[in-house]
């Protein structure tokens, strides 16, 4: 059912975005929206954690009504969310909620800003959350976004009041917002920025309250508001045809990977902003009262808004053309100001309307989508002049070599001019990939060094061409465009891709783990991908002590940029318990290359591709099981099946209506996969089955589900309650409630040494409550709570066993813990010797 509505979100979207991936050319009622805009000079700064956290229809209403330049502040990219459309995860997930960001951004006019806080998963207090994230340089991001976007107006999205009560990292984005409002105007904090950008003091500070935050509608009616400002979001853009909020639906549905594709909201909705700091507004219907947003706000800035505001007023909707000799003195006069800040905002916001009116046509690109440092690109460059002012092409400069082209060419009405240009890529060019991830960071932080990329969305385009316009024989004009890739698919029309700049070779390893369930060796593939011609070199694999790897060495020769060859390498792993990782060495002429490129392709955002450091996990386990047959029930996806293969069991996925009492008997252990009681309906009718199943000597294996929206009446065979409790630190100190336990013993002998390595988490939505047939065998907290017992819950139901788990084993299998699959293969193995030792008596 999920999946039917996702593909109708995304057939719907990719309408709107195989659009929005062209470069976007304006028709009359957006320049004249762009008009409206550029006669004000105020500005919003919207601050939250995530991406999704950001309220659209305030951002919206911000940008299309209010005409502010608007800005969201997401202090994390969302790396530690899930992913409903694709196998991406952690870094590259984070790639393409950046991307779906910037599209939200595209659909309600804001602009997007992060800083390097990175998010790594669900935090209860943003005391963790501070400390994981380094709360100094997370906070110079926010000042560093402040003095750079120089906002008057800033709005919270969380409270900064509560701690506690929502995720840290939400809590800590209004903190750090809270004590940059202050630091941004302060000349002696993060004075290596002011190399760079002048301090900034933001007029006021809001937080985006609602109902929400009081608990009910009626608590918050009856609230105080005299600090509060509200607005109806609900307005109607006839420009547009859409409502405010209309308009904000669609931009939140952007965020397909969360599942936020949603229908669309109309009519009156108030909106509430909560006064926290900075000067009170007197007046309570602008959020901008006192603070001058006309032209007038800058030093000659008055004669601009006289040419501007006269424009706006007899718009010329038939033919925006005849605004241009106006729109052009207005520029020649912005140049003239002081006010370095609002004449870099302003000059492009106006060279944007002036290309707009002419209709002018500038695209350059590329024969090929990508190219390596040391290569050579053709492009294509394509102007057009679609009205009848005068347009004189005097020169282009290519940004690889800067040499200016002289053109001298006058541009005639609708008359195409092609122009072909060969361009060597420099050896050193750095690469296109996102620049956040070109160094390793730390659990809590991106590593990015150079101020400038800080709190950047994507990494700048570094081959770009600029293009020296005489419009009516008057002013000159530079436009610089990015290099495109432009090609065609039959079922999908024209496409574009940026042009990326890849390295000359990369490789990637098959599987990010590989568990050795004993000392056999395992054959291992590498994928060298060339990303130039005529690539000649060896690679190696780099391994862990008391590991080995034949051959040590060998040749690459591929003939074709694009094309890729399979290596095969035979791993050896030691006789004892032992992990490390493999790293594949590329040797080109005596530079080594160890990264893999990862490639992105969703419909709805750009094509993306990403350079990650090329390792995967090799783990010799000291692991002993029984049974052999396992069933699994899909929930909202985990990688246990294939994880349970690695180790040596036979795992078949079975379906609900598949779960018959003569399938079963075929296995010795059913698992039911995350959260499959809160998604599948069909389990309902099957849980008697699964629990006869448990009594003819079967074991059964619930993984966690939530507590609300269960679908079956009876989650385990005896009653058990399950809560909220977490816990969140993956080092927390897990105490054993019952050493003799045979799931603790048998065959493998569980030790603390077992909860070492964990990643992310120990455990989510134990139960609280549970029958006296359930034996609690672990005792576990997150610092400062009670313990919680309920993370491993064992029940003897006839002749097998039921078990109920919280613990995050969909999370650490893929991180290859090992005391994760020992542990397992012990729940798998309960009651199974037994089982075979009456037979033996029996025979
Ligand atoms: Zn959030």
């Amino acid at each position: 059912m999920q999946r039917t509505l996702l593909s109708v979100f995304l057939f719907f979207f990719s309408i709107l975005t195989i659009l929005a991936q062209q470069p976007k050319k304006l028709n009359t009622s957006e320049i004249f929206e762009a008009v409206q805009k550029l006669n004000v000079l105020g500005s919003v700064l919207y601050v939250a954690a995530h991406p999704d956290d950001e309220n659209t229809r305030l951002i919206s209403y911000m940008s299309n009504k209010v005409k502010a330049r608007t800005a969201y502040l997401s202090l994390t990219r969302g790396d530690g969310g899930q992913n409903l459309i694709g196998p991406e995860i952690r870094e590259l997930l984070g790639v393409i909620r950046t991307q779906e960001l910037l599209a939200a951004r595209g659909v309600d006019g804001g602009e997007q800003m992060f800083t390097r806080a990175n998010d790594f998963g669900y935090s209860k207090h943003p005391d963790e959350t501070l400390e994981i994230w380094n709360k100094d340089k997370v906070l110079s991001d926010v000042v560093w976004a402040i003095r750079k976007f120089k906002p008057d107006v800033i709005i919270n999205r969380f409270n900064h009041r509560n701690p506690g009560s929502t995720h840290g990292h939400h809590t800590s984005s209004a903190m750090l917002s809270m004590e940059a409002f202050d630091l941004a105007n302060d000349s002696s904090k993060y004075s290596e920025q002011l190399e760079h950008m002048d301090t900034w003091k933001p007029t006021r500070l809001f937080f985006n309250t609602s109902w929400w935050f009081y608990g009910s509608q009626e608590n918050f009616e009856k609230a105080d508001k005299s600090k509060m400002l509200n607005f109806d979001v609900g307005v109607y853009y006839p420009q547009k045809g859409l409502s405010n909020n209309e308009l904000a639906s669609l931009a939140s549905s952007q965020h397909l990977c969360q599942g936020f594709g949603r229908l669309t909201q109309r009519g009156s909705q108030q909106e509430y902003v909560e006064f926290l700091k900075g000067d009170f507004p007197e007046d309570k219907t602008d959020i901008f009262s006192g603070i001058d947003t006309s032209w007038g706000r800058v030093k000659g800035g008055q004669a601009i808004g006289d040419i501007l505001n006269n424009i706006e007023k007899h718009f010329n909707f038939r033919n925006p053309e005849s605004h241009i000799s106006e729109l052009l003195k207005a520029y020649q006069l912005l140049q003239g100001i002081t006010n370095e800040h609002w004449k870099a905002v302003k000059s492009k916001e106006l060279k944007a309307i002036i290309e707009a009116c002419t209709g002018l046509y500038l695209e350059v690109s590329s024969n090929t989508p990508t190219v390596s440092g040391g290569g050579s690109i053709e492009l294509n460059i394509e102007a057009l002049n679609r009205s009848n002012t005068t347009l004189k092409l005097e020169s282009y400069t290519i940004s690889t070599n800067n040499e200016i082209v002289e053109k001298n060419t006058v541009l005639e009405a609708n008359q195409k001019q092609n122009f072909k240009a060969s361009v060597s890529i420099p050896k050193d060019m750095e690469t296109t990939a996102p620049y956040w991830l070109a160094d390793q960071g730390t659990l809590g932080m991106y590593k990015v060094d150079e101020q400038k990329l800080i709190g950047l969305p994507e990494t700048p385009r570094s081959i770009r061409v600029t293009f020296k316009l005489l419009i009516n024989e008057t002013t000159a004009i530079s436009l610089t465009k990015n290099v495109v890739y432009r090609y065609s698919k039959p079922d999908k029309g024209e496409l574009y891709r940026p042009l990326e700049i890849v390295p000359e070779v990369s490789a990637s390893i098959s599987d990010k783990v590989f568990i050795f369930e004993n000392d056999q060796q395992k054959e291992i593939s590498v994928l060298v991908k060339a990303g130039r011609n005529n690539l000649e070199g060896h690679i190696s694999l780099n391994h862990p002590e008391g590991w080995n790897v034949y051959p040590s060495q060998q040749k690459i020769n591929i003939s074709n940029k694009g094309e890729s060859q399979t290596l095969a390498f035979t791993v050896i792993p030691p006789k004892f318990q032992n992990e490390g990782y493999i790293i594949p060495k590329v040797n080109i002429n005596g530079k080594i290359y160890s990264k893999e490129i990862v490639e992105i392709d969703y419909s709805h955002i750009p094509f993306q591709t990403v350079l990650l450091p090329s390792k995967s996990k090799i783990v010799r386990l000291d692991i002993q099981k029984r049974g052999e047959n396992i069933a699994y029930i899909e929930g909202a996806g985990d990688v246990v099946p294939e994880s349970l293969q690695q180790i040596g069991y036979n795992v078949v996925r079975i379906k609900p209506e598949d779960i018959t009492a003569e399938n079963l008997a075929r296995f010795d252990a059913v698992v039911v996969g995350i959260r499959a009681y809160n998604i599948v309906d069909a389990l309902k009718y099957k849980q008697q089955l699964l629990f006869d199943f448990v009594e003819n000597g079967g074991n059964m294996i619930v993984q966690y589900n939530t507590s609300r929206r269960i679908k079956v009446d009876h989650i385990a065979p005896y009653s058990l309650t399950l809560s909220r409790d977490r816990v969140t630190d993956e080092f927390a100190e897990v105490r054993f409630l019952n050493t003799k336990h045979e799931l603790l013993n048998y065959p493998n002998a569980i030790t603390a040494k077992d909860f070492e390595g964990w990643t992310q988490e120990r455990g989510l939505y134990f139960p609280n409550a549970w029958a006296p047939e359930f034996t609690a065998l672990l005792s576990l907290n997150d610092k400062g709570e009670s313990p919680k017992d309920g993370s491993l819950l064992v029940a003897k139901h006839g002749k097998g066993h039921y078990i109920y788990t919280g613990l995050s084993f969909f999370r650490e299998f893929p991180a290859g813990v090992s005391g994760a699959y020992r542990l397992f293969a012990n729940m798998l193995s309960i009651g199974k010797d037994n089982v075979n030792l009456n037979k033996k008596l029996n025979d």
